[in-house]
């Protein structure tokens, strides 16, 4: 019964558009000393183009209880966060960003900081990002 398709199955459509066509495109590893310990899962629309995201850690298979794409917004890139503060999981973090302002971070101790963005980067003496749809079927050491 299985087509022994290794790839996550396409949760259910969220309507980014007319005719939304969305497929998995690929993932980007989130690597710790070289080892990876998640990932992040991206799908695109081949209508629209437009791109979606899901933080997946390792060994939490997650796919079957998406009741929805994630939704971003026309002005909002996916990015990571990750802090320097942090270990092991806790490091990083999916988010949207937006070109620039403030975004709220919930720290891994629950609590709320204000990280400060400019052109779709975190500027923060402990914080860093990267744009998730720059590394494409990469590794991204952090
Ligand atoms: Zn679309």
């Amino acid at each position: 019964m299985s087509d022994s398709d290794e790839k996550p199955k396409t949760p259910e459509i969220y309507k980014c558009c007319n005719n939304p066509q969305i497929t998995y495109l690929a993932p980007v590893n989130i690597n710790i000393d070289e080892r990876t310990i998640g990932s992040v899962d991206v799908w695109r629309c081949a209508s629209c183009m437009k791109a979606f995201c899901e933080e997946k850690t390792l060994g939490i298979d997650s796919i079957s209880d998406i009741v929805g794409m994630p939704r971003i917004e026309n002005d909002e890139k996916w990015a990571v966060i990750v802090s320097k503060l942090q270990k092991g999981k806790d490091k990083w973090k999916l988010v949207k960003l937006k070109q620039n302002g403030m975004i709220k971070f919930e720290t891994s101790d629950e609590k709320l900081i204000d990280l400060k963005i400019e052109d779709y980067k975190i500027v923060d003496d402990f914080h860093s990002s990267f744009l998730v749809l720059d590394h494409i079927h990469t590794a991204v050491e952090i």
